[in-house]
This record gives structure tokens, sequence and C-alpha cells, in this order.
């Protein structure tokens, strides 16, 4: 019975060993090269000023439209592209791609504001991303001011002299730097002080559990206070509701970005975002 059991078991691994497979096969055949515009697009998430819901920014996340299942969400595809080693290629038609629009994100909300890309640890360190965002940049007229970088703590783990040397000269370049998803790491603070960084993201699962659990939101204090007295900007994600604002900016965190102020959307459906007014 229980050899009968185990072969259940087992197939039932195997068929789902069999998905994950097809899944990459997927990914692999449809996104290795040819065209990404055709397969790819991205998404805008705006960010705000806590206190009176002004535009202060964009975040450009990736969509895979076409996507089999859950693979057109960026939370699903985005692992798997880390995996096969395919987010050093399609990372670069990212930046690309955000930086051809910025233009158009600066004409629809009004002025010039920052659109923030996500780069994977893995692009880090096999693309000289200094290069790359020099030749984008030129080849795109976009402007380094207006660019903002995301990257996690995991981008400074393989080598953090060089993930450091790389950073400093994004920065020389007027490019600015955020550490998303802080919190969730391994947060280290002696490192921290090394990174030249412009903005902390307080991590969505913080902000979500802040006001019911102590815990969290002692972690949101203290994130807060360490960018204050790091001199860091500040900004949560994943803000959902008037009273997780209200918390944020009486504890000191101004920038917010979340679903209480708008989902991420196509290009296209930005402007009814900007033309509904600052206001949330
Ligand atoms: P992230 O950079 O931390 O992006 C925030 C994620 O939280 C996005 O998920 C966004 O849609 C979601 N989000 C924003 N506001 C809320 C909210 O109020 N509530 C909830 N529940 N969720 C919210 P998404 O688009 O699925 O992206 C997931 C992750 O995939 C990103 O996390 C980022 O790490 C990665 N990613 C997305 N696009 C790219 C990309 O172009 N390159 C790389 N390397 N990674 C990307
Ligand atoms: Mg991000
Ligand atoms: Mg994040
Ligand atoms: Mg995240």
């Amino acid at each position: 019975d229980a050899k009968r059991k185990g072969r259940h078991t087992w197939r039932r691994y195997s068929s789902e060993m069999h998905d994950i497979a097809m899944a990459r096969l997927a990914v692999l055949s449809r996104l290795s090269g040819v065209s990404l515009d055709h397969e790819l697009s991205l998404h805008y998430q705006t960010q705000h000023a806590g206190a009176d819901g002004r535009i202060i920014g964009v975040e450009a996340l990736l969509r895979w439209p076409s996507g089999p299942g859950e693979l057109s969400r960026a939370d699903q595809l985005v692992p798997l592209l880390e995996e096969t080693g395919a987010i050093v290629h399609i990372g670069k038609w990212v930046l690309r791609e955000a930086c051809r629009q910025q233009r158009a994100i600066a004409d629809i909300v009004g002025y010039a504001c920052r659109v923030a890309v996500n780069i994977s640890a893995q692009q880090l360190v096999h693309t000289d991303l200094v290069a790359l965002v020099a030749q984008v940049l030129t080849e795109t007229g976009a402007s380094a001011d207006c660019l903002e970088l995301e990257l996690t703590e995991s981008a400074f783990m393989t080598d953090p002299d060089r993930a450091i040397r790389t950073l400093r000269e994004l920065k020389a370049m007027g490019v600015s730097i955020a550490l998303d998803d802080f919190g969730t790491g391994y947060s280290n603070l002696t490192y921290l002080s090394r990174l030249p960084l412009d903005k902390i993201k307080i991590d969505r699962h913080f902000t979500s559990a802040l006001l019911h659990d102590h815990v969290d939101a002692s972690i949101c204090r203290s994130i807060i206070f360490l960018a204050q007295s790091l001199r860091l900007g500040i900004i949560a994600e994943g803000v959902e509701t008037e009273g997780q604002r209200a918390w944020l900016l009486a504890a000191g965190c101004d920038q917010m970005q979340g679903y209480l102020f708008s989902r991420p959307v196509p290009l296209e459906r930005l402007a009814d975002l900007a033309t509904a007014g600052t206001s949330r």
C-alpha cells in the first residue's frame, strides 16, 4: 500500500516536473532572441509624494501578455528568467524600452519624472552595466537624471566591490540607485553605509502588515530611521489603504507606491492616472 501511495506521489510529482519543464522550454524558445518587442511589454506604476499625492516617478514592470499561464506576470516570470539566464538579455530590452518611453512619460505626467527600472543581480555580474546604460542613454536620448535603477541586496552578494564600483560610476553619470525589497534579504547594515544609494524601498510585506503586526511596524520604523540617518530617500511599496498611507507619513516615510494610488498600467493608460489629477 505504501508502495502504491509512493507511486502515486511520484506520478503527481513527475507531472508537475513536466509542467515546469514545458514552461521553461516555452520561455527559452519564445524569448530566446528574435523579436522581444512582439512578446514583451512594460507596465508602469506611479510613485507618489505621500503628503499630496503628486506623481514623483514611475516604475517599469515587465509583462509577457501572451506568456503561458502564470508566466504573464513578473513575479512568476522573472524568477524563471533568472534561473535560465535569459534575464541578462531581456533586462537589456527592458532598460532600452523604458528609456525609449521616458519622454512620452514626461509628456503624460506633465513634467520630467524619474523612471525606475529593475535590474537583476545577474545583470551586474554578466553585463557591463555602465557601458550598457551609457549606450542606451545615447541611443534613446533619455536623460540620466530621470533614470533610476532598482537593485536588491542580492546584487551585492557575488562581488560586492565590483557592484559598488559599478554603482559609483552610474551615479557619476547622474543615474540614481534604489535598494528594492529592503528588509527581506540579509540587510547587512555594515554594507548599507558603503553602498552608493539614493533611496531605500520598504518591501511591501512590511507595508501590508504594519497596521496589525507590531513587529512589522517596528521594522518599518527602523528602516525609516535608518534611511534618515544615512540621508537616503525612503519609499514604501505596496501601499493599499488610507490607513497605511497615514501611518507611513506620520512615521516619516514621504514617498509611496501601491494600489491605493494606482496599479501598474500600460503606457497608454498612464494618461488616465495623470489627468485624474495629482489626488489619490
Ligand atoms: P518589485 O520590483 O518589488 O515590484 C513591486 C511588485 O509589487 C510588482 O509586482 C507590483 O505590481 C506589485 N505591487 C505594487 N503595488 C502593490 C500593492 O499595493 N499590493 C500588492 N499586493 N502588490 C503591489 P510584479 O509586477 O509582479 O513584479 C514582481 C517582481 O518582479 C518585481 O518586484 C521585481 O522584483 C521583478 N521584476 C518586474 N519587472 C522586472 C524587470 O523588468 N526586470 C527585473 N530584473 N525584475 C523585474
Ligand atoms: Mg522594483
Ligand atoms: Mg520591491
Ligand atoms: Mg518586491
